[in-house]
Formats: C-alpha cells, structure tokens, sequence
C-alpha cells in the first residue's frame, strides 16, 4: 500500500517530516504547525496534500516549503533528507548553488 508524506525544506535544502530540521535545528515561525496539521489529515484518514495542507490554515511562508511525496510502501519511507544537489535546466547544481526555491 502506497503511503504519502509531507515534508518541510530548510533553508539548507534538507527536508525533513517534523517542524524542526534534524541537521542543523532550523525552524522558522508556523513550521510547529506542520506536523499537527499532518497529524489533523491522517486522524481523518486523509493523506497529505499541499491544498489540504493549506486549507488547515498554513501559512504562505510554510506551505512553500512543503515537498509531498507518495512512497510506494512502508518501506521506502524515510523521515528526512539531505540532498547532495540537483539537475537544474539540464546542468547539475550542487545544493549550496541551487536556486532559493530549493533551499
Ligand atoms: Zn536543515
């Protein structure tokens, strides 16, 4: 069975499925409202989703952090990750070069 998450980017690029960033304790004001919202959808037995997450009243400044990602099971679901870079307009992009819109 498919499971989705949603995850928050720092500002470092690293995202993770808390309001706290485990690399390197990055949090900003309404990321404490995340998870809760998170937690608010599965309680009803809905999967996250950005327009689900915004109608439980997310701020702008959170939701534009937000990354859903649907897993294929259980087990490739992970909490958090720390990408090395990206593949942007064909060209790799190491993280500490990549667009604000990824970090
Ligand atoms: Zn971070």
């Amino acid at each position: 069975m498919s499971r989705t998450v949603a995850y928050l980017r720092c500002n470092s690029g690293h995202y993770f499925d808390g309001s706290v960033c485990p690399f390197d304790g990055w949090t900003a004001t309404g990321c404490a409202e995340f998870p809760l919202a998170v937690a608010r959808l599965d309680q009803r037995g809905l999967a996250p989703s950005r327009a689900l997450l915004a109608a439980e009243g997310l701020p702008d400044a959170v939701l534009s952090r937000i990354l859903v990602m649907e897993f294929p099971d259980d087990c490739a679901v992970f909490e958090a990750m720390n990408p090395a870079g990206y593949i942007v307009g064909g060209r790799w992009t190491p993280l500490v070069n990549a667009p604000p819109g990824l970090r």
